[in-house]
């Protein structure tokens, strides 16, 4: 189970929150660049993926919106699902590759949460070598 590069939580522990987001963000594409302070209150901010700009972060913890939109994004090779069973809620990813299934499933306080730490939980072990 890895530990969040920002606060050292591990993914299990980790609520959900804006150093969730920036963890999130990193995996989804983002170049995280860190708190931005302005006028008004400082933002977790990062290089959208998409336009190259600095932006706050997507609220992916705290946002089903934006959190589904992490499940969706996913290649095919991916399957998931979001389930409240005898209590708990949990989501699902699995991927297939060549015949193995690696299964990620977190269980969590919301469904946004639940996606965060499963989305954490399948690409740090499928898309990078990650031994910790
Ligand atoms: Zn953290």
């Amino acid at each position: 189970m890895p530990n969040c590069p920002h606060c050292e939580t591990p993914l299990d522990e980790h609520e959900a929150n804006r150093c969730l987001d920036a963890w999130v963000a990193t995996l989804a594409g983002w170049t995280f660049v860190g708190l931005w302070d302005n006028d008004d209150a400082s933002e977790w901010v990062g290089d959208n993926p998409e336009t190259g700009f600095l932006k706050g972060i997507p609220h992916y913890s705290t946002d089903i919106n934006t959190a589904m939109g992490l499940l969706l994004g996913l290649p095919d090779e991916y399957e998931w699902g979001i389930s409240k069973l005898h209590g708990r809620i949990s989501c699902q990813i699995i991927r297939m590759v060549e015949g193995e299934v690696a299964w990620h499933e977190d269980k969590a306080a919301t469904p946004s949460e639940a996606i965060c730490r499963a989305f954490i939980a399948a690409k740090g072990t499928n898309d990078a070598s990650n031994s910790d």
